[in-house]
């Protein structure tokens, strides 16, 4: 599905609407230039998920854990040169453990996701408005009206 929204709070929402949908296990790559709203729409999510701190990206330090009614994993592998480096800190336990996994830059790593990963990919149209697509979701969004 394709969707559009026309500001930092629209994308917040419907993070936040799509947090309310992921399941244990569910693990989300994030795609899109710098300041496409990677890190907005995780904000979003973690609220959906019932999670009260205030997100940060971890851009410096791949890998920020938060504690909600399943756990959030929020990692960013921009400055992952090789896959083989996200091995080595046990990625796989956590793609693969009871979370939920949002990975921002996940095309770098995608060869290590798992076959059904919900691929989202931001782009920017105009200073405030995103293309957002989501394919792989096995839930809709329905209430999605913006
Ligand atoms: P990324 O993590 O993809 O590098 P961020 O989420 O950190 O990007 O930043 C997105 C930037 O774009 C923020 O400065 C935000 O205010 C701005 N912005 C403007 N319009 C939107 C929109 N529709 N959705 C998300 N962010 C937006
Ligand atoms: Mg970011």
């Amino acid at each position: 599905m394709k969707l559009i929204t026309n500001s930092e709070k629209e994308t917040l929402e419907l993070g936040r609407l799509i947090g309310t949908k992921l399941k244990s296990g569910d693990v989300l790559s994030l795609d899109g230039d710098l300041g496409a709203g990677k890190t907005y729409m995780t904000k979003g999510i973690a609220e959906g998920m019932g999670i009260k701190d205030y997100i940060t990206s971890p851009t410096f330090t791949i890998l920020n854990i938060y504690e909600g009614d399943l756990t959030l994993y929020h990692f960013d592998v921009y400055r992952i040169d090789d896959p083989r480096e996200m091995e080595e800190i046990g990625f796989d336990e956590y793609l693969y453990g009871d979370g939920v996994c949002v990975v921002e830059w996940g095309s770098i790593v995608s060869e290590l996701l798992p076959e059904d990963t919900i691929d989202v990919h931001i782009k920017k149209l105009d200073d405030d408005v995103r293309e957002i697509e989501i394919l792989g979701a096995s839930f809709d969004l329905k209430e999605w009206k913006a």
